[in-house]
Formats: structure tokens, C-alpha cells, sequence
């Protein structure tokens, strides 16, 4: 009786509760899809005002002429060491833009430490193409893009408006005494928009991204002192930031300039025909090269038809497999396992060479961090390394999120040899150097084989530039045979052109 007194009254108990559970829970997801779609409209009319006010730079009848300039930058990535201070640098970028003609122009001048990289861009009916000053070649494109245009506000509303329900308002709230409304796109790419209430013109974006291989981290747009121009609100400066745990903060501030048409220098059609063509079959696309006995090289990993390609080299010792570099990505690096692993499918990789710290030499660093690789580098790079091991990527985990490994570090000071029975490689230090203050290269006395970073890009750079001479000066002077060279960037150069690169002063 007992039981059974007790279990109608826990039945009694669940069935006048199921009513009102039912009934709460109904009334708060109405309420919540009530919200959403509040704030979905609310969002989307905010957004549709502010398109007006900043006016539509794919307007037909559009001719302008803007100049972007960065006089106190820091490029991090391609810093000369790895840890700040930064060094200063100047970025200058000039546009312009007759869409009644059916032309755009961009300019850019783009100094990295040790070389200056000046491109331009056509794009118009006749001639789609991008210009390389640097290694006087060109190239075919399909448009210059809106990523020329990244930043401006332009761009941001645009692909808001593109998805309109992917567009949500949060709340106003005030920043420096201004009122401003908060507007979240919760796309692919997310980002937040802070508009001002006032001139309705966006004021802010702040995108939420992972970098690799840098970590979790937020960049930041801001506008400030908007001007009219040809219909369009134009910011007269931009403020760039970023912040990522392992990499720090930083700012840079960007003040653009109106122009008139004459002042964008527009390179003559004289000029653009000494440029040479970059076929875009002409490299290998992820292929296992064998360069010697034991010697491979992963060409043009990247699959890069534009000429600015990565490639992989690896070493078979007699235990293991020594690898050189990991550019750009973790994916890049799993692909350069999976082929290494298809070439000598019995030895374990247990070292990656690391040449020097730039971000897209080390994009894919944390999958070899992850499978417990040594990491073969220099002094000054211990500590970003480190940072990079323990950084957070809890928005997209990688392999090292998911099941993270302490980072194992072979120093170099100098040199360094790895050798066996079967073959030498000698490792060694060429810093400082006007691109980076450390930089590791490395050479196989017995083949003649040298492997070199940035400083040769056969057939995409030229040779007679700044690094590819300081390079020629290390190999004479470290008394280097060397008969074949491969880099992480370019074709592998011998015979003839190696001959006349080395001989050449
Ligand atoms: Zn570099």
C-alpha cells in the first residue's frame, strides 16, 4: 500500500507538473523566437540605413582616386626578430577606380625587412592582371576583389547585407560619449559592427579569428573622422588592431588621402609589356621530388598556381625522418606527413628544422608540436615557440587543442650537424641578416645540396636582389660546394643557372 501510495502521488506530482514545464518551456522559446526575429529586423533596418549613408562603391558611374598610408607600421609576421620591439615600417597602397570604364587600378609598396615587395593590380576589359615589381613577372587574375578593400567599412556591409539572416541586433551602448548600436553577424566569418546612432556610419568592427598558428584571437577596425567624397563616407584614418595571446597586441594606424586621377601613377602599357609572364602550369603541384640518395623535396605544396608557392624538404636518416619546415597551415603539414609517410612509409619523423619565425613559415608548426616532433630552431625563437605550443584555438581546436604535448626544442647556436652512416646534414646559422636576425640553412657536403629560406626563389624572384646576393656572399665565405640549391620558395636551381647565379657578382 505504502509503494503504492507513494508512486501516485509521484504520478499525481509529474502529470499537473508536465502541463506547466510544457507550458513554461513554450512560452520562453515563443519569447526567444520573438527576439530573434526582433532582433534580426532591427538589425537588418540599422544595417540598410547605414549602406546609405556610407553610399556603394560598386556604383556604376564611380570614379575615384584614394590613397592608403601606414607611416609608423609594425608587420609582425614578417618581423626582423620574433619577439617585440617590432621594427617600424611603411605601407602605402593607391587606388583607383573608374567603373563607368570598367577599370581598376591598385598600387601597393610593401617593404618587408631586407626587400621591398611593389605590385600593382589592372583590372578592365582588356586586361585582368597583377604585376609583381619585385620579380618583374605578372600574372592573369579574375579581379582585384573586395580584399583590397579590407580596410574599409565597405566590405563588412556588403557581405552583412549579402546574408541577411545571419544579421542580429545586440544593444546600444556608449563608448567615448558616443551612443552607438551593436550588430552581430553570425556568419562564416563573424564579426560585430558597432555603428554610431548619430551619422549612422560604422564606427567599429571587431572579428573573432584563429590564427595559425598564433591562436584565439580579435582584430579591430576602427573609423574615425568620416569624409564625403563622390557619395561615398570615406574615414580619413583607420585603426588597425589585433590582439592573440601568444603574439601580443598591436596597433597600426592608417590615414587616407583623397587624390585626384592624375596623382595614381598608372604604370604605361610600354612599361607593363617588359614585365615576364608566369605560366600558371608551370610547377609541380604537391609532388614528391627526389633530389638525391635520401633527399626529397615536396614541390609546390601549397598547389599554388600563381607562382608564390611553399615547398617541403625531407631527410632519411637511418632511424628517422628529419623535415624541413612547416609553412602556412596545420593542414599544409598533414598533408606534408601523409606524403612523407606514402615515401617511407617504416621511420618516424623526429625533427622539423624551423628556418626562421615569419608567420607563414610557421603556420603549420603546432600538428608537428602535437605528434611530439623535435623542433629544430634558434635561440631567439624559444620563447614565441613556447607561446605558440601552449596558445589557445578553443574556437577551431587543432590536433595540439585536442590533445596538447610539451613542446621539445633542439637549439642551434651556430651550427650543428645531424649525421649516420649514410648521409650528413649540416645545419647552421647565417644571421644576422637583413630579412630575419636568425635564419638556419642547411647542407649535404656529399651531394652538394643546399636548402635556403627566402633568400632564392628560382624562377619567381630574381636573383640579382638583395637577399639572393647575401646569400651568394654566406656560400663563399662558409666555403659551401654547393651543386644543387631547393628552398622552401621556387624551383630547385642546377646546372647552368646555378653556375651563373654562383659566378655572377
Ligand atoms: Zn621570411
Amino acid at each position: 500500500m505504502k509503494n503504492l501510495n507513494t508512486k501516485s502521488t509521484i504520478s499525481i506530482l509529474l502529470i499537473a507538473l508536465i502541463p506547466l514545464v510544457h507550458c513554461f518551456g513554450q512560452i520562453r522559446l515563443n519569447d526567444a523566437n520573438e527576439n530573434w526575429l526582433q532582433a534580426n529586423k532591427l538589425g537588418l533596418e540599422i544595417l540598410k540605413t547605414c549602406k546609405k549613408n556610407h553610399g556603394d562603391i560598386d556604383k556604376n558611374d564611380l570614379k575615384i582616386a584614394l590613397s592608403i598610408i601606414c607611416k609608423e607600421g609594425k608587420n609582425r609576421g614578417q618581423s626582423y626578430e620574433a619577439l617585440p620591439p617590432y621594427q617600424h615600417f611603411y605601407i602605402k597602397r593607391d587606388f583607383f577606380i573608374d567603373r563607368k570604364n570598367n577599370f581598376e587600378f591598385l598600387n601597393q609598396k610593401n617593404p618587408f625587412p631586407g626587400f621591398v615587395f611593389e605590385d600593382f593590380s589592372i583590372v578592365d576589359k582588356n586586361e585582368k592582371r597583377y604585376y609583381n615589381k619585385f620579380s618583374k613577372s605578372f600574372f592573369e587574375i579574375n579581379s582585384v576583389g573586395f580584399e583590397n578593400y579590407r580596410h574599409f567599412p565597405f566590405r563588412f556591409l556588403k557581405l552583412a547585407l549579402e546574408n541577411p539572416g545571419k544579421v542580429f541586433y545586440v544593444k546600444e551602448l556608449n563608448h567615448n560619449g558616443e551612443k552607438l548600436h551593436e550588430i552581430l553577424f553570425a556568419g562564416n566569418n563573424s564579426f560585430k559592427l558597432l555603428i554610431s546612432s548619430e551619422e549612422n556610419l560604422i564606427r567599429q568592427v571587431e572579428t573573432f579569428v584563429t590564427n595559425q598558428p598564433y591562436g584565439d584571437g580579435t582584430a579591430i577596425l576602427e573609423f574615425r573622422n568620416y569624409q564625403k567624397v563622390e557619395g561615398l563616407s570615406i574615414p580619413s584614418t583607420i585603426i588597425s588592431g589585433s590582439s592573440y595571446e601568444s603574439w601580443g597586441e598591436l596597433f597600426n594606424v592608417y590615414e587616407v588621402e583623397i587624390l585626384s586621377e592624375k596623382e595614381v601613377k598608372i604604370p604605361s602599357e610600354k612599361s607593363r609589356k617588359s614585365y615576364r609572364d608566369v605560366k600558371s602550369k608551370y610547377r609541380r603541384m604537391a609532388e614528391v621530388v627526389k633530389l638525391a640518395e635520401k633527399v626529397f623535396l615536396i614541390e609546390n605544396i601549397s598547389e599554388n598556381t600563381k607562382g608564390d608557392d611553399y615547398n617541403v624538404l625531407f631527410i632519411e636518416f637511418q632511424d628517422y625522418i628529419l623535415v624541413g619546415e612547416a609553412p602556412i597551415s596545420n593542414d599544409i603539414s598533414k598533408k606534408a606527413m601523409r606524403l612523407i609517410q606514402q615515401t617511407i612509409p617504416d621511420k618516424p619523423i623526429r625533427y622539423l628544422l624551423q628556418s626562421h619565425h615569419h608567420q607563414d613559415h610557421i603556420g603549420g608548426i603546432r600538428e608537428y608540436i602535437a605528434k611530439d616532433i623535435t623542433i629544430i630552431t634558434t635561440p631567439g625563437n624559444r620563447q614565441l615557440f613556447e607561446k605558440i605550443a601552449k596558445a589557445n584555438f578553443k574556437w577551431n581546436p587543432d590536433s595540439q587543442a585536442k590533445d596538447p604535448k610539451d613542446l621539445s626544442l633542439k637549439i642551434i647556436e651556430n651550427r650543428y650537424t645531424f649525421s649516420d652512416a649514410d648521409i650528413e646534414v649540416q645545419i647552421m646559422d647565417i644571421g644576422p641578416i637583413p630579412h630575419a636576425k636568425e635564419m638556419l640553412m642547411a647542407y649535404i657536403p656529399q651531394y652538394g645540396i643546399l636548402w635556403q629560406v627566402d633568400m632564392v626563389s628560382f624562377k619567381e624572384w630574381g636573383l640579382n636582389i638583395g637577399p639572393s646576393r647575401i646569400l651568394k656572399e654566406r656560400i663563399k665565405s662558409l666555403g659551401l660546394k654547393v651543386k644543387l640549391m631547393a628552398g622552401v620558395h621556387g624551383q630547385v636551381m642546377q646546372g647552368q643557372a646555378l653556375k651563373k647565379y654562383l659566378s655572377k657578382k
